[in-house]
């Protein structure tokens, strides 16, 4: 059984690939709202599944009743194998929910926060038994991305990091095990990528269209630097380069281009522009 913490985008993703892989699922959230909205969404993404042929309805339909969902973590997470946290990315919020939840886990628990940025280490330091913690990162939206990082930090049990790899793999995911060292192995090489696209821009080696271009089709990515960054959001990704520029270096000091973009409001496609104005999922260039 799997207690997941959080039902907001990533919490109810994980909920519903863990119950379909077979397990028990527990959905725990503080609001009941947004419990129901995640239910709503589940049941929704498994009927897209069944309708593209994804998945059989008898699997969806069971896979529906291996799942409950609880507001009390100490109800949700009492005697429960495995705990994935994915509340908002505030490190004393997630040392706050595993070490509520490792006391009423079964003894052996399996711990996994979900965290994009924080520290491994730094989260596990206030548990009873920091081993049976890992990072388990997942990516959004979790139901269709393959990707599971498995980020371990020096006092992670290597049983704790087979369990959560095995975990990834039932879940039809492909785990990558990484140190827990700052932006993990995709943030770090994929910002890289992003902040170096946007000096291009700044530096009118080609337009915004044609840098993305040169990757999509010259490298393969199923879309490019900037429309990701649109995607992510600007802030989001200018929020990560001031922090990996402190932990890692200079590479990932910002670009003018982001922090002004950020300053005049345009965010992405959450925004309506990035790099690219959006109407909706409508790209056009500026
Ligand atoms: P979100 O805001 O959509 O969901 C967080 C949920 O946690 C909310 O529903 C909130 O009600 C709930 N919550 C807050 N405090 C709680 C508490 N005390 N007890 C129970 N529930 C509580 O956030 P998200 O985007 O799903 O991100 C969650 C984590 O996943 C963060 O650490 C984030 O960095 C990471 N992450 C996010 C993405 C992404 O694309 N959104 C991708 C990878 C990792």
């Amino acid at each position: 059984t799997i207690c997941v913490v959080g039902a907001g985008t990533m919490g109810h993703g994980i909920a519903a690939v863990g119950a379909l892989a077979g397990h028990r699922v527990v959905l725990c959230d503080r609001d009941s709202d947004i419990l129901d909205a995640a239910f709503k969404k589940i049941t929704a993404n498994y009927a897209k599944g069944v309708k593209l042929g994804k998945v059989a309805e008898e699997a969806t339909a069971a896979a529906l009743a291996r799942l409950d969902r609880a507001k009390d973590l100490e109800v949700a997470a009492r005697g429960v194998d495995c705990v994935v946290e994915a509340v908002p990315e505030s490190i004393e919020l997630k040392q706050m929910i595993l070490s509520t939840a490792e006391k009423v886990a079964a003894a052996y628990v399996l711990l996994a926060t979900n965290t994009s940025s924080l520290s491994v280490a730094a989260i596990a330091s206030v548990l009873r038994h920091p081993s049976r913690l890992i990072g388990m990162h997942f990516f959004n939206p979790v139901h269709i991305m393959k990707l599971v990082e498995i980020v371990h930090h020096s006092g992670s049990d290597p049983s704790t990091i087979d369990e959560g790899r095995q975990l990834a793999i039932e879940m039809g995911k492909t785990p990558i095990v990484v140190r827990d060292s700052p932006g993990f192995a995709s943030s770090r090489l994929g910002l890289v990528i992003g902040l170096e696209a946007m000096r291009m821009l700044e530096e009118n080696v080609a337009s915004a269209a044609d840098i993305d271009t040169a990757m999509r089709l010259g490298y393969g990515h199923p879309m490019g630097p900037l429309e990701l960054t649109d995607l992510v959001g600007l802030d989001v990704r200018l929020a990560i380069a001031d922090y990996l520029v402190d932990e890692i270096g200079p590479a990932f000091s910002a670009p003018k281009i982001l922090r002004d973009r950020v300053a005049s409001g345009h965010l992405g496609r959450k925004s309506g522009a990035g790099f690219f104005r959006w109407n909706g999922k409508e790209k056009t260039t500026f």
